[in-house]
């Protein structure tokens, strides 16, 4: 390695930094322009649709039967469970949750890998959020240019009133946002109309708040700031992507060199970029996409609308800002023909991947039972020996109805000989089985006492079972215990 190059990589101590400098670069508040095209109106539609699913969504009914709740989405906190049309998950269930974020994580990969940042650029609640605040400073403000004389302006009646009129608008939207989410917690109607009269509890009014405050600081103030320092997708999203990925770069071969144009230059000798600066002007984050791939683009493509008119101003070929693959651009550079490759090895993985993970939750959410049992052996003391020297042990067992019926089932032991049971409250002493019944949607929870003759016990511990059965069905459900006597 020549000496320069080592010089180069080797951090030579600076001046420490004085008082007055700062470690961290001022930030510049962006003041994005507006643009038309095709990828505009693709961000308007994803806006549109996600806003209106978001808003409709927990006024959306489902019939569950009487005395379950109607709204298709509900996140029901008093009782535990969380509704998603005819899904009902309850909370020893919460793994399929974690199964859909696994399957959302892997869907992201996917689409990352054909489409590159489509989620940030188009879908993600930050960009749809700050699209929608942007729109409403534009609505008030103007465009770039208005909206930079007026921040640089002296304060007066027209800028006072402006601002108070984009941050009360600001607001609503904010509270409509906070409000919304709310809903999905508890049945939409009724809160919204106690909402209003002070009928609801502080939690609902602290949480309205709380994402209200989140909303208007997130989109109205940290807007690209979120993407670009506290989101941690952007740092390992280019994990995902290869050539044949489709990302918003400039074809700099085409480009370069930039000037600006003067009237009647042939465009032979020069490259085809202007250096109007409109890319980097609409662009939220305040990317030059002209200086390569950067992690605060969030591909969004309004440069490529943005180009795109310039270059029809010109007329000059689109696309001199492209929604394309890195190999298609170097095709297009060499003159050969370019293709789009959807069908890779990492996009089949990832499409496996989500194939399997969806197989395996649709199949466990549509076979998974309706009924769980869990069994708790007293533990002081560890067995009773009764006056006849017979052996008892105690055991707390819970049956988990989780069907809107009431469930009737009998109780047995199984694996030890003589062995006889009383549950309090159900059965006598001496019985073999018993009938229980457990009311829908509750927990049944029985003390249950098992005796079995001191001669039919071999070890100190013994395995047993108990077996359930449920009385209309016949479905028998065994479940592992063991049975503790004196050593022998
Ligand atoms: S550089 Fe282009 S694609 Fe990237 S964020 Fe800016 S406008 Fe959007
Ligand atoms: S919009 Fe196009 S022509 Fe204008 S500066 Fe950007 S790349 Fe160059």
């Amino acid at each position: 390695m020549a000496e320069g190059d080592l010089a180069a990589q080797t951090p030579v101590p600076g001046p420490a930094p004085t008082k007055k400098e700062s470690l961290y670069a001022d930030h510049v508040k962006i003041h994005s322009r507006s643009i038309k095209g095709t990828f505009r109106s693709l961000k308007w539609a994803a806006l549109y649709v996600l806003l209106g699913l978001y808003y409709i969504g927990p006024f959306i009914r489902w019939d569950r039967g009487p005395g379950a709740p109607d709204q298709a989405l509900l996140i029901d906190m008093t009782g535990r469970r969380a509704y998603f049309f005819m899904i009902e998950i309850w909370p020893q269930e919460v793994y399929y949750l974690t199964g859909l974020l696994i399957l959302g994580a892997i869907g992201l990969f996917l689409v990352t890998a054909l489409f590159g940042r489509v989620w940030c650029g188009f879908t993600c609640p930050q960009t749809v959020w700050t699209d929608l605040f942007i729109r409403v400073e534009r609505l008030v403000e103007g465009d770039r240019n208005a909206r930079i004389k007026l921040d640089k302006a002296p304060l007066s009646l027209n800028k006072i009133g402006r601002k108070l009129l984009k941050h009360g608008l600001w607001l609503l939207i904010a509270f409509a946002t906070g409000g919304a989410w709310i809903l999905y917690f508890g049945d939409a109607f009724e809160i919204l109309g106690d909402f209003f009269v002070g009928g609801e509890s502080p939690t609902v009014y602290g949480f309205t708040a709380l994402f209200t405050g989140t909303t208007y600081v997130l989109a109205g103030w940290a807007r690209e700031q979120v993407c670009i320092y506290m989101c941690p997708w952007p740092r390992f999203q280019s994990a995902m992507f290869d050539e044949h990925s489709m990302i918003v770069t400039y074809e700099e071969w085409r480009g370069e060199p930039r000037a600006k144009y003067k009237r009647g230059e042939d465009f032979s000798q020069r490259g085809d970029c202007v250096d109007c600066g409109l890319c980097v002007q609409v662009c939220p984050t305040g990317v030059d996409i002209r200086k390569g791939q950067q992690m605060a683009c969030i591909g969004c493509a309004l440069c490529v609308d943005a180009c795109n008119s310039i270059m029809d101003r010109y007329k000059l070929p689109r696309g001199l800002i492209t929604y394309d693959s890195i190999s298609n651009q170097v095709a297009r550079e060499k003159g050969e023909a370019t293709k789009l490759r959807l069908i890779r090895p990492r996009t089949i993985l990832y499409a496996t991947v989500l194939a399997i993970v969806a197989a395996v939750l649709v199949v466990s959410l549509s076979s998974r039972s309706r009924l769980e049992i869990n069994i708790q052996r007293d533990r002081a003391p560890l067995f009773v020996t009764l006056s006849d020297g017979d052996i008892r042990n105690g055991y707390t067992y819970k049956v988990l109805n989780m069907e809107r019926a009431e469930k009737h089932y009998t109780l047995r032991t199984a694996g030890i000989p003589g062995a006889t049971m009383h549950v309090i409250g159900v059965s006598p002493e001496g019985a073999t089985q018993a009938d229980l019944s457990v009311k829908p949607d509750t927990v049944g929870t029985f003390k249950v006492y098992v005796t079995v003759p001191r001669g039919n016990l071999q070890a100190k511990s013994t395995e047993m079972n108990f077996v359930l059965t449920d009385k209309e069905t016949g479905d028998e459900h065994g479940h592992e215990t063991v049975f503790i006597g004196p050593a022998r």
